[in-house]
């Protein structure tokens, strides 16, 4: 896999005592983030996001995967808060980034449950539940720097606090321009934290732009063990925030197209699937675990639908989103001038 995007060394070095710590950053950072926090103030966030807030030191967290057959606990002092934008955590979790909380490998225990592991590079290993292919925790093997990452999505709907992101990471990969409206103030790094050119936050783009009507798309999984082509007329092209969503790919939201059964077609690899509720089976690399596409059941109103990071690198046109659902159970705020819909699109709409 391309090294200049492992998160094994990317989060390495976040943690690594020859390169700035956390303390180190938010030093570094903090006459930008407390104007960005003044900018933020004026602009009165009206979810009362407190995206902008400092990182807890010391936390303990508890919870359970999607299935309920891991368990896990989180607690002690945090090396790091951060929002990855790099195409492994894209391509892995299904999803436009990922907000890891890092702590050293005894303070992230693993109480019940049986996982899988995936070498996603020389230095890091991820593993997901075997049962549900959730995240579960990545295990960095850097010698003399190991520790463990949780994904904050693991413990959606635990009704804890969960600690607020305190860098972008790898932002120069961020998904644009669907995603740019990444406005939180927080500082950007165009790849390593501290070692890496900041990126300016370049201001509301308002996403107004049509979902392409016809796609033909083609792609591997992260480890190429799954081939998926995508053809045809497109049912949507939607963002999910709702906690299924959330806690299955280990992200904030998804960003998914849809289409006919038959227009979805898996080419290559072998699949494990997960009924993650009664209309719906989500099928995943059985290598990699990375999400392929999930088979909706609705008698009459069968599809299927593919996460668009599937397609990250391959410099397809993925198609635009044209909506958000579940917006009432978002974790992060997204300003893109998109219509949002509290819960399923048609029904009632949430403001900005
Ligand atoms: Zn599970
Ligand atoms: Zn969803
Ligand atoms: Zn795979």
């Amino acid at each position: 896999m391309p090294s200049k995007h492992s998160p094994a060394v990317l989060l390495g070095a976040s943690a690594d005592a020859a390169t700035p710590s956390i303390k180190d950053l938010q030093a570094s950072a903090v006459c930008q983030n407390d104007l960005h926090k003044q900018k933020l103030a004026a602009a009165s966030v009206s979810d009362g996001s407190t995206l902008a807030n400092a990182p807890e030191s010391e936390m303990s967290l508890s919870g359970s995967c999607f299935c309920g057959a891991c368990e896990l606990q989180v607690s002690g002092p945090l090396k790091f808060s951060m929002i990855c934008h790099c195409s492994i955590c894209q391509r892995l979790s299904g999803a436009p980034y990922g907000h890891w909380i890092g702590c050293a490998n005894e303070q992230v225990v693993v109480t019940k449950g049986e996982l899988v592991g995936f070498k996603s590079s020389s230095h890091m290993t991820r593993y997901s539940c075997k049962t549900c292919s959730a995240p579960i925790y990545n295990q960095c093997h850097l010698e003399g720097n190991e520790f463990r990452d949780v994904p904050t999505s693991f413990f959606t709907g635990s009704g804890m606090a969960i600690p607020p992101p305190e860098a972008h990471c790898f932002y120069s990969s961020c998904v644009r321009p669907v995603y740019n409206a990444v406005m939180d103030g927080l500082p950007k790094f165009s790849d390593m934290p501290g070692q890496s050119d900041m990126v300016q936050e370049s201001g509301l783009e308002t996403m107004a732009k049509a979902p392409e009507s016809e796609v033909d798309l083609s792609g591997s999984c992260l480890c190429g063990a799954c081939e998926l082509q995508v053809s045809g007329p497109l049912k949507f092209s939607m963002i999910c925030h709702c906690s299924i969503c959330q806690r299955l790919q280990g992200a904030p939201y998804g960003h998914w197209i849809g289409c006919a059964n038959e227009q979805v077609v898996v080419t290559k690899g072998e699949l494990v699937g997960f009924k993650s509720s009664s209309h719906m089976t989500r099928y995943s690399c059985k290598a990699c675990s990375a999400p392929i596409y999930n088979q909706c059941h609705l008698e009459g109103n069968e599809f299927r639908d593919v996460p668009t990071n599937f397609f990250t690198g391959s410099r397809m046109a993925i198609p635009p989103p044209e909506a958000h659902c579940f917006y009432s159970s978002r974790v992060r705020p997204v300003r893109d001038g998109l219509p949002k819909f509290s819960d399923m699109p048609g029904g009632s709409m949430v403001e900005e």
